[in-house]
């Protein structure tokens, strides 16, 4: 049986290990933080439990099938609910706007703002629709090993099907008129780490796919996704190292053999990294000449995904909010542009989170989380490292543009636990170069065949799995790229 070594707990790691042990091989995750789950990580304190990173559950059946494939009834390890509605947005002048699954209470929303824009609204979700099924069957599954698998007249001809030159925003703006309509239908860009008004318009799929297959909550917080992956990965037999922090992957003669961790030598068949392409590629591969065209130059060179502030708030006070809650800045424009001038917003679109509006296991009782999270720049050019000073004046300011919004007014005055992750903490805590929260941007010149691919082209026996690897970043689309790299270790054995 071939041994393989993980590096790294996060979803990526998790899924792949479970794929890779159902497919027959003997696996240990080496994993560097002394929890699993990598950005789908949990903090505790005073009996708040907060989740760290993702909190937005898409693509419910993705989740469901790691447990599936592996022979277990996922309702046995997950217990998954639609949420209706979505989540609510708030604009600066006060007006809100509800998003709902349910046509009928989306129809009447829309209808108010404009009948038309109900109209381009519909007309939005059938166009992008038929991009989503042909991105689906043509490129997201896909792996490429060489450069005929993209560069074929089928594969360039789906790709013009695809029309996604133009900006996300752009595109929707073709459909609706309504200036906060098409924030609303554009801002998802940001789940990814990338502009609406620059990011490609094939991105607009992602508010489609929250409206058909709606959004999901997983009871006991994301985190819990992670928690039993973990624990589906032990039951069949899978080795889990914690606090293994991994220095080296161990090559000879182009060939992985092992890693270093924590000093000792350990050996295997096969090496995978889950840990982000950018640093695991110019850290862990010691000599240049293995690192192949991704050189310690050009990963400091290529483009970067916007980075998060994220402020978690454990309350001696219910609010009565929806679980997912959006507040949009002024100059929704120059907000973003700012993240990629690296920039940070005076005046910030931000997130909040509260899972215990649905949940009353992640808190003391009758008490409440509120995570918010503000998109910042990564750490490059204008701020290469948050000052405690900065992150102090700008999380108040935060709070206090919080405290505008009707339903928050008191907020300050019932904060019992606040703790903060800047992109310094994500730089440090899950190895993310420049803190970038999402990884490497998914810009034209940075996607499909142009990302980093699953196997390594000069180091035989090394792969890759996660964020910055094709197809990309988010919970789900990590999964299916642990779908494509266990398929390439399969095929690859069995030569
Ligand atoms: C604030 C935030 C909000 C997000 N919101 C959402 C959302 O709502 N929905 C969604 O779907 N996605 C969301 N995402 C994106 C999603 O979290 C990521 O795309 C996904 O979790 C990344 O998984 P991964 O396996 O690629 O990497 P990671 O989670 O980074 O896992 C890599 C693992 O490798 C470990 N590692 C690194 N270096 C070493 C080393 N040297 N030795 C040993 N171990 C090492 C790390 O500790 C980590 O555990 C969000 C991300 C963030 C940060």
């Amino acid at each position: 049986m071939k041994k393989i070594i993980i590096i790294g707990a996060g979803v990526g790691g998790l899924a792949s290990g479970i794929r890779l042990l159902k497919m027959g091989f003997d696996v240990e995750i080496f994993e560097k933080n002394e929890k699993v789950g990598g950005r789908m990580y949990q903090i505790e304190e005073k009996g708040f439990k907060f989740d760290v990173g993702p909190t937005i559950v898409m693509m419910p059946e993705i989740y469901n099938e790691i447990f599936e494939l592996s022979g277990v009834d996922p309702k046995d390890y997950i217990d998954m609910s639609l949420l209706s509605p979505m989540y609510d947005i708030h604009f600066k002048d006060q007006t809100k706007l509800r998003i709902s699954t349910d046509l009928t209470q989306l129809v009447s929303q829309l209808e108010k703002i404009d009948p038309k824009d109900a109209q381009g609204y519909l007309a939005y979700l059938s166009d992008v629709y038929k991009r989503f099924l042909i991105a689906k069957e043509h490129f997201l599954m896909k792996s490429y090993s060489k450069p005929i698998q993209f560069y074929n007249p089928k594969s360039l001809y789906h790709l013009l099907r695809l029309r996604t030159l133009n900006s996300a925003y752009d595109s929707i703006s073709s459909f609706v008129k309504d200036e906060k309509l098409r924030q609303a239908l554009s801002f998802q860009t940001l789940y990814i780490g990338v502009s609406p008004f620059t990011g490609p318009s094939i991105y607009t799929i992602i508010p489609m796919i929250e409206l058909l297959y709606g959004v999901w909550y997983i009871k006991g917080g994301m985190y819990e996704m992670a928690n039993q992956m973990k624990r589906r990965f032990l039951e069949m037999g899978g080795k889990l190292r914690l606090n293994e922090n991994v220095s080296e992957i161990l090559i000879k003669d182009r060939l992985a053999y092992g890693v270093v961790s924590n000093e000792e030598h350990h050996h295997s068949d096969i090496v995978l990294t889950n840990a982000d392409f950018p640093y695991a590629n110019s850290e862990l591969i010691k000599n240049e000449k293995d690192k192949g065209k991704y050189t310690t130059k050009k990963i400091h060179k290529m483009s970067y995904s916007a980075s998060s502030l994220v402020i978690y708030l454990g309350l001696d006070k219910k609010y009565k909010t929806n679980v997912h809650t959006l507040r949009f800045a002024k100059d929704f424009k120059k907000n973003i542009n700012d993240l990629f001038e690296f920039n940070v917003p005076e005046d910030p679109s931000f997130y909040m989170y509260s899972p215990t509006q649905v949940d009353e296991t992640l808190s003391p009782k009758g008490k409440e989380i509120i995570y918010v999270l503000v998109p910042v720049p990564s750490l490059h050019k204008g701020m290469t490292s948050w000052s405690e000073a900065f992150q102090k004046q700008y999380v108040n300011e935060v709070l206090d543009m919080i405290s505008q919004i009707d339903e928050f007014n008191d907020i300050k005055d019932h904060i019992e636990v606040m703790r903060v992750f800047t992109p310094d903490d994500f730089k440090k805590q899950f190895n993310l170069q420049f803190g970038a929260t999402f990884g490497l941007r998914p810009v034209v010149t940075q996607s499909l065949y142009f990302r980093p691919q699953a196997r390594s082209k000069t180091v035989k026996n090394l792969y890759f799995v996660g964020s910055s690897n094709h197809p990309g970043a988010g919970v789900p689309i990590v999964m299916l790229s642990a779908d494509i790299v266990t398929r390439e270790i399969k095929k690859d054995s069995e030569k």
